[in-house]
């Protein structure tokens, strides 16, 4: 079923009954060509891109839990490719190029809203490095736009730029940048790699591989076994423990972070702003609720839920530059698993055991790159070579000195 403005006029005037689910419900297969774990966007993403860009068929996606219940449908909804770094600029630009075009692509609403991100500015070296970082931008063909004090206040009057703890000295504004609704893109990409016959199996955990003589040849699920010619992981913030199972320690540790929505306000907030002087970043949803977040949590955990002196450090973020937001209450919270790696970039990458591939180590960056991160690792599971714009996401980049270290901090994953 094709959905389109006439099909809701018709079902609206019908009681809504010629609605389809969105994707089949099928049972697993003994044997697949190719078997993606992890059924968030960016596995979703892989099984569509593999079969609309490269022909694959016989491709199964197995989900754990159900689909959007991971970081796809947690994360707090920016897009933007404000990129300083060669190995990253590209690679996230292609991934907005393709969002501007993806509902169309997907025949999906997923509310795509290209409102603007604004970094803001607090200091004179701040605004040095960050027209470093816009003038990388604009070589790598996305926009970048130094917005003065006077323009920021036109637009967002509320901002108390003269804040003398704060003072605001203008902001690295991209205004292509914006908010997408998460989990929309999930069921976008489910129902459009279920159009193209990728069986997709939710409540299938992987708890194992079969590996053979150095190479991988199937995986051990709570349904049973499944065979594959090619495995793939791209289970985010479960990386670790999942290649664990395949006698892996990765370069990645794991760590919550936590998302805020508040009560609906009337429209106030324009766009995407961060804070340039602590960790704050805030929205506001369609439906009116602010939308904001901040750090991860400073330890490492697999569970789904944060903790309370990270809630005080947001809400001191929010305060510093929206004091206005004092009185309002906060909706809901949740957390979700972040896969950290060591220089804070991605690894898209083959493993050292034969047909066994490896997507992860996206930190709290990843749902933005959901598009490029699927057209990517399906071109490296369909072809055996990196794509150009991951080329630079390889395990071995830690063995050799090629970190990809965007924020100059080092192997410190907690603070990438
Ligand atoms: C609070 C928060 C805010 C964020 N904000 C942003 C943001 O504003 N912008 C941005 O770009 N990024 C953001 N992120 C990061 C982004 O959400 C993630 O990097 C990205 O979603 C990870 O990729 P994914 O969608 O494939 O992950 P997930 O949706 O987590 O998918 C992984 C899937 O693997 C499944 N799985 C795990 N183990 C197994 C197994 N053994 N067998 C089968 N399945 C398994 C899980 O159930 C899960 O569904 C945020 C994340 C959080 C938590």
């Amino acid at each position: 079923m094709t959905y389109s403005g006439l099909r809701i006029i018709k079902e609206a005037i019908t009681g809504h009954k010629g609605w389809k689910p969105a994707w089949r419900e099928v049972e697993p297969k003994k044997d697949y060509e190719y078997v993606i774990i992890g059924g968030g966007g960016h596995g979703l993403a892989t099984a569509y891109y593999l079969a609309r860009n490269h022909g694959a068929k016989n491709i199964a996606v197995l989900e754990k839990g159900w689909v959007g219940g991971g970081n796809v449908g947690r994360n707090t909804t920016i897009i933007r490719s404000n990129y300083l770094l060669d190995g990253n600029e590209p690679f996230y630009e292609h991934s907005l190029k393709l969002w501007e075009g993806l509902e169309q692509d997907l025949n999906y609403n997923a509310m795509v809203s290209q409102r603007g991100i604004l970094n803001l500015v607090h200091s004179d070296a701040q605004r040095d490095a960050f027209i470093r970082r816009g003038n990388a931008m604009i070589l790598n063909g996305a926009d970048a736009d130094l917005m003065s004090t006077q323009a920021i206040q036109k637009r967002y009057p509320f901002l108390n730029v003269n804040n003398a703890r704060f003072p605001i000295k203008g902001g690295l504004a991209q205004h292509r940048g914006g908010t997408v609704r998460h989990d929309a893109v999930a069921w976008g990409y489910a129902r459009a790699a279920d159009r193209l016959g990728v069986d997709i199996i939710q409540n299938c955990e992987v708890n194992g591989f079969q590996i053979k003589a150095g190479k991988c040849v199937g995986v051990e699920t709570n349904l049973g076994y499944i065979s594959a010619k090619k495995i793939a992981s791209c289970v985010a913030g479960s990386s670790s423990r999942l290649l664990s199972k395949a006698n892996m320690r990765l370069p990645i540790e794991s760590h919550v972070l936590q998302a805020f929505v508040s009560e609906g306000l009337k429209p106030v907030l324009p766009g995407v702003i961060t804070f340039g002087a602590g960790h704050f970043y805030c929205s506001q949803s369609d439906k009116g609720g602010l939308v904001f977040g901040g750090d991860i949590d400073g330890y490492n955990s697999y569970a789904q839920r944060g903790n309370l002196p990270i809630v005080e450090d947001v809400c001191e973020g929010a305060m510093a530059i929206f004091p206005m937001l004092g009185r309002v209450r906060i909706l809901r919270m949740w957390g979700g698993i972040m896969d950290m790696s060591m220089d804070g970039s991605p690894i898209i990458d083959r493993t050292h055991i034969d047909n066994l591939y490896f997507n992860g180590g996206w930190c709290y960056g990843g749902f933005k790159a959901t598009p490029a991160s699927g057209w990517c690792y399906a071109h490296l599971l369909a072809t055996g070579t990196p794509h150009e714009y991951a080329k630079d996401y390889r395990f071995d980049r830690f063995a050799k000195g090629g970190m990809i270290d965007e924020k100059g901090m080092g192997n410190n994953p907690q603070l990438h």
